[in-house]
């Protein structure tokens, strides 16, 4: 629960990521099987807290970057697979073992201190091997990745179940997209051809679930999906998929008053008021993660009606002209979400920041204190 005391939070509807999870669901073919990607804390909603949702509602396989989130999850109870995304260091072998995540392995000195801590276990230890079929990020090039594979084969003490690529446009470029799942699809073949057969297949984000059936396999990684957001609000999807956003920005009125025509407001005066006004101040700003790129360029939600955010952002507060509203102390306002008929997405948000809908959600549910519905 919310301390009634708070000044701003986020809102996180729980029941909006339940429907999120079964559309995506419903997009796939029933025997894929669901990583939900909780990264960065959930993309900013609270990764323990979604994680056990889904947990909860049937998902038994999740995906984060590193140890530290992965053991995060686990001291909060998290069960099933929880995959590390990034490579990790030798250093952090012990930890991923005694924590049991699934790591993926692109470097052989981390894998021969995983197979060497796994030796002393009896049962021979998870892994999955990235490639790099295009993102040109992380992942083994396609020209070693059969000298790799066999290099991990030889390691006793792991077992490779799982082989995965990424896309790298998946929302705007069918082409290149095309090129990769083929890539990704010879690799499999070659792999079964060879005799080396790794169960765990997968390359689809939220844009290759949406537009490239074909690269869902027997596992697809929705990310930001499952919080309800587009992964390019642009686009027409040939996968049809309804989704409803799961994080709202609120926060109340922690002052207002009424100011002259022709007053500056806030730093370096930036908006003047043609005619008087009732200013409310709220106490959000851009350590908040509401940018001060912002500044005059937003609306906030109170009583279910747009009003304009004037005035430079500062760092922890900011004013919304209220015209002739009368506010009470307290009340509360929507900066992002909905309140009545009044909806502002992240995605207009986002394009005002010049950036995406994924950045939005990070940054405002980073240091922000969290309601969960
Ligand atoms: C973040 C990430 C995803 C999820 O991406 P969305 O576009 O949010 O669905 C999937 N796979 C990898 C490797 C990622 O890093």
């Amino acid at each position: 629960m919310i301390n009634k005391m708070e000044y701003s939070w986020v809102e996180i509807d729980l029941s909006a990521l339940v429907h999120n999870l079964n559309e995506v669901r419903r997009v796939v073919a029933p025997k894929v099987e669901i990583c939900a990607v909780v990264k960065a804390d959930a993309y900013g909603h609270g990764a323990e807290k979604i994680a056990e949702t889904l947990a909860d509602n049937g998902v038994s396989k999740f995906a984060v970057a590193n140890l530290k989130e992965g053991k995060q999850l686990r001291q909060a109870g998290i069960p099933g697979s929880i995959i590390l995304l990034q490579p990790s260091f030798p250093e952090e072998a012990q930890e991923i073992i005694d924590f049991h995540l699934t790591p993926t392995v692109l470097t052989l000195d981390f894998a021969k201190k995983l197979d060497q801590i796994s030796k002393k276990r009896n049962k021979s230890y998870p892994v999955h091997i990235k490639v790099d079929t295009g993102m040109g990020r992380l992942g083994v090039s396609l020209d070693s990745f059969w000298e790799f594979v066999e290099k991990i084969k030889n390691l006793k003490n792991l077992k490779i179940e799982g082989v995965f690529s990424h896309f790298a446009k998946a929302h705007s470029d069918n082409d290149f997209s095309e090129k990769q799942l083929r890539l990704f699809k010879n690799l499999i073949k070659g792999s079964e051809n060879k005799g080396i057969h790794i169960p765990c297949r997968h390359m689809a984000n939220s844009a290759g679930i949406l537009n490239y059936p074909d690269s869902h396999f027997n596992l697809v990684r929705p990310g930001v999906i499952l919080y309800g957001l587009y992964p390019d609000d642009a686009k027409e999807y040939p996968k049809k998929i309804s989704l409803k956003p799961v994080m709202s920005l609120k926060s109340r009125i922690i002052f207002a008053k009424e100011v002259k025509a022709g007053c500056g407001l806030s730093y370096n005066h930036t908006y003047h008021l043609t005619k008087k006004a009732v200013i409310a101040t709220l106490p959000i700003g851009y350590s908040h993660g509401y940018s001060r790129v912002l500044s005059n360029k937003t609306e906030i939600i109170f009583r279910g009606k747009k009003y304009p955010q004037t005035g430079t952002i500062c760092m922890d507060s900011l004013l919304v002209n209220l015209g002739k509203a009368e506010p009470e102390r307290g009340e509360e306002v929507v900066l992002m979400g909905r309140q009545g008929r009044a909806i502002i997405t992240a995605e207009e948000i986002a394009k005002k920041s010049g950036t995406i809908n994924y950045e939005i959600t990070c940054r405002f549910g980073m240091n922000a204190e969290k309601e969960y519905i």
